[in-house]
């Protein structure tokens, strides 16, 4: 029997991709255009929040809301322990110190209770990641933020339409970030949102976004900013998408309930938990081995396993290395998260992964964790 080759992850490009895309570039309108504020409109009556930025990427976004906020120099920003790193690097990109927080064990999302206690005079804002669909406890964060006079930054690049309490997760802080990256929910190639409810940063936001420019005063710059905006060509795949929206979100749905129905029980496994206020838009499917031996004989344990699904051409990748790891930014150990980090993997997860498929995946996984059992 051959294996096909199952890529982790893979856009969803089934839509009127194509047709818009070739909309945009015959109207010469190849930088800025009428796509970018379609979608710009619709993907803010879809989150039900008053301004939505499109910019060049996930990463820009939270630069953008860091600079929005008017974080930068001597600034320290609380950012998860466990977590992709744009968000520490954008933190250190505006001249501001990334201070890493520990994670909940079981959600693997920053822990509100640990914030207080790593707050200073220089504390300006905390930056919550939301990783894999899941959506952190923002009541508790959001909480403990207003008493501490912290600004609230949601970077919600892995959970694009995840909900908590019934409202869509990066409207529930002062300002959420998204990515449109290929394996992200939403795509457009490279491409980047960021949303809020608050009037006079969306509008210190646009200003910044487009060179600091005053918007009635052509070559006026009333602050050093910055080119973060998103092609018009870019664009044009978003609004593809959002037809396409329900159908996407549905497919993910499903995804993640074969993948959980499949794996439930398994021995020596656990999946990350989501709470009940929580309702997810996977964006990628993790388990997590509960191998209970040091984090390093784990992380090779976990590594061993990724190699034997890729035998088979099963494309799996890691959990993120902990912040406090890589030592630029010299961050305190996170035990938590240097425990998520090594015992992590993420299988296939995009929409059209049939069934099929997904029991191939645990199939094999199951086949490589008994193969690689704790002695
Ligand atoms: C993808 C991602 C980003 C960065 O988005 P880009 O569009 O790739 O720059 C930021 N944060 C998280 C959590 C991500 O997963």
């Amino acid at each position: 029997m051959t294996h096909s080759f199952l890529p982790w992850a893979k856009p969803n490009l089934l839509g009127n991709e194509k047709a818009m895309l070739i909309d945009a570039l015959e109207s010469s309108w190849i930088s800025g255009g009428p796509y970018v504020e379609r979608l710009e409109r619709e993907l803010a009556e879809a989150m039900y929040i008053d301004h939505a930025l499109a910019v060049s990427n996930g990463t820009t976004a939270l630069e953008l809301a860091l600079r929005g906020l008017g974080i930068g120099q001597g600034d320290e920003v609380i950012v998860p322990g466990f977590t992709f790193v744009a968000a520490a690097n954008m933190v250190v990109a505006v001249g501001a110190t990334p201070v890493a927080c520990d994670v909940d064990p079981e959600t693997w999302l920053l822990d509100a209770s640990k914030i207080a206690p790593l707050c200073g005079p220089r504390t300006k804002a905390v930056l919550p990641v939301h990783l894999y669909g899941n959506v952190a406890d923002m009541d508790a964060i959001c909480e403990s933020a207003g008493s501490l006079g912290l600004a609230v930054i949601e970077d919600t690049a892995e959970a694009t339409f995840s909900r908590y309490k019934n409202r869509f997760a990066g409207t529930l802080g002062d300002v959420g970030t998204f990515s449109m990256h290929a394996t992200k929910t939403i795509t457009t190639g490279e491409g980047g949102l960021v949303v809020t409810h608050d009037d006079a940063l969306a509008a210190d936001m646009r200003k910044l976004r487009d060179h600091g420019m005053n918007p009635t005063k052509r070559y006026w710059h009333d602050v050093a900013g910055h080119n973060f905006r998103l092609t018009n060509l870019q664009a044009s795949l978003g609004c593809a998408q959002l037809e396409k929206l329900d159908e996407i979100l549905a497919d993910r749905r499903r995804i993640h309930a074969s993948y959980r129905a499949r794996l439930k029980g398994v021995e020596g496994i656990r999946l990350q938990r989501f709470n009940a206020e929580v309702d997810p838009v996977l964006w990628a499917m993790t388990v997590q081995l509960t191998d209970t031996r040091d984090l390093e004989t784990v992380r090779a344990r976990r590594d061993t396993i990724m190699a034997g699904m890729a035998e088979q051409g099963i494309e799996t990748r890691p959990g993120f290395y902990a912040l406090s790891m890589m030592s630029q930014y010299e961050c305190l150990p996170s035990p938590h998260a240097m425990h998520v980090s090594a015992s992590i993997i993420s299988p296939p997860t995009f929409p059209g992964l049939t069934d099929a498929e997904i029991d191939r995946v645990c199939d094999r996984l199951i086949h490589c964790l008994n193969a690689t059992k704790q002695g």
